[in-house]
């Protein structure tokens, strides 16, 4: 057996599947020369994929370390049990599990945990900043649960603790929600634990976004003050892909059992494998350093897009990612998101608080960083992405000039590479 059976042989997908084979190198090639805006993608590090590629894929583990429902289990439960021991020490959590698929599969599970359908949930309002999976109506979480909002101050386009706690003493939640997917803002998780008291409401935090910058040292974290933390592992984290929930001691047991069986059949123990990989990562100075140059990455790209004549909402960012309102443009979202992408510059259109636009269209652009702070940029980059970026909205309509743009795209990440041969 040659060493390849172990990892990815991709001279043998080349020789089987070329078509296929195609398309991972040309995604690579797109990866390397545009720029990576969206603020929840990440280059993962080869030693990540290595694990995402091996044979570990192969092997079924229903259940967890050592009560598992299929026999060869023994090599696996190593990794898993790795993997948890790393993410309580990482976190300083009481309790962790790296089974859940996704950030969606670990909202799923968490709503099982805790509350039964037709209970009420009082998360962020999806067009102040919350997730699908904070009850929209097209989502399990807005169909099942009767799922009240907060939403964000007009004046500030912060969090409005007191409305949030009128809401709260109104409704009388099973469970409250915070974090969100485009808000730029700390979030104050004492204030929301007092209202969770208060009122008796389990403290639910979907750390999705920004738990890369908590595992980083870079922000406060809300482990301390949370019932249960559900997070994607492949947003600034920048593990694989897929989901965690760390909780409370008393919560271990209700959040196993809405992992599995509640919620999914077997772990992809590959991915928990990457995800123990990724958690060693964040444990290093290397990463503390990558977090807070995140964050002043984010900081000094909002600002040069204020320069831009661009208004950042809230007046800028605490995180590793900030919302442009272009109404000053002339240009919404959605054609901002096209020239860009004609450009060469990957990002996302973004509903702003109180979007005079629908959420098809949008007045806003959402704009991260932990990508091209992987890559080693640097503040310089980010006044030279910010001026992109306006030429490329004010501009792109025009192919000549958005080919133009991108060309010095071109130029300006092949001083970056990424994933060097
Ligand atoms: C990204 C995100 C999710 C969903 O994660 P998936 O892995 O795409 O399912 C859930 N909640 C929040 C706040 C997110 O930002």
């Amino acid at each position: 057996m040659s060493e390849s059976f172990f990892g990815p042989d991709f001279t043998q997908l080349q020789k089987q599947d070329p078509e296929i084979a195609a398309v991972v190198l040309s995604e690579l090639d797109r990866q390397r020369k545009s720029l990576q805006l969206i603020a929840s993608e990440n280059f993962t590090s080869p030693a990540v994929l290595a694990t995402l590629g091996s044979t570990l894929s192969n092997k079924y583990a229903e259940g967890y370390p050592g009560r598992r429902y299929y026999g060869g289990c023994e090599e696996v439960d190593k990794v898993e049990v790795i993997g948890i021991s790393r993410a309580k020490e990482l976190f300083g959590a009481e309790h962790a599990n790296l089974q859940p698929h996704s950030g969606a599969s670990a909202n799923i599970a968490v709503y099982q945990a805790f509350t039964k359908p037709g209970d009420t949930v009082l998360a962020m309002s999806l067009p102040h900043g919350g997730h699908l999976t904070h009850g929209s109506k097209v989502n399990f979480s807005g169909k099942w649960f009767n799922v009240e909002s907060y939403g964000v101050r007009k004046d500030n386009e912060l969090i409005d603790y007191d409305e949030l706690r009128d809401s709260a003493l109104r409704v009388k939640p099973k469970m409250i929600c915070s974090g969100a997917t485009a808000y730029p803002s700390l979030i104050d998780f004492k204030r929301i634990r007092e209202i969770c008291d208060e009122v008796g409401a389990i403290m639910w935090v979907d750390a999705a976004h920004f738990i890369g910058l908590v595992a980083g040292k870079a922000i406060p974290s809300p482990v301390p003050y949370a019932d249960v933390v559900s997070f994607t592992t492949h947003k600034v984290l920048r593990g694989p892909r897929g989901g965690m929930i760390l909780s409370k001691a008393e919560h271990a047991a209700a959040v196993d059992k809405a992992v599995f069986p509640g919620m999914q059949g077997g772990p992809i123990m590959s991915a928990v494998a990457g995800k123990a990989v990724a958690l060693k990562e964040c444990a290093t100075p290397e990463y503390q350093s990558y977090a807070k140059k995140v964050i002043e990455n984010a900081k000094a790209l909002a600002a040069a897009l204020e320069k831009e004549g661009m208004r950042a909402v809230s007046g800028g960012t605490e995180t590793h990612l900030a919302l442009i309102d272009i109404r000053s443009t002339g240009v919404n979202g959605k054609v901002a998101d096209e020239r860009c992408g004609k450009a060469g510059i990957s990002l996302n259109k973004n509903a702003i608080p109180y979007d005079p636009e629908t959420p098809a269209v949008t007045s806003g652009i959402r704009v991260g960083t932990p990508a091209t702070t992987t890559q080693g940029m640097g503040l310089p980059e980010m006044s030279e992405i910010a001026k992109l970026i306006a030429r490329a909205i004010k501009e792109g309509d025009d192919d000549a000039k958005a080919n133009s743009i991108r060309q010095e795209v071109y130029a300006l990440t092949a001083k970056f590479p990424v994933y060097p041969r």
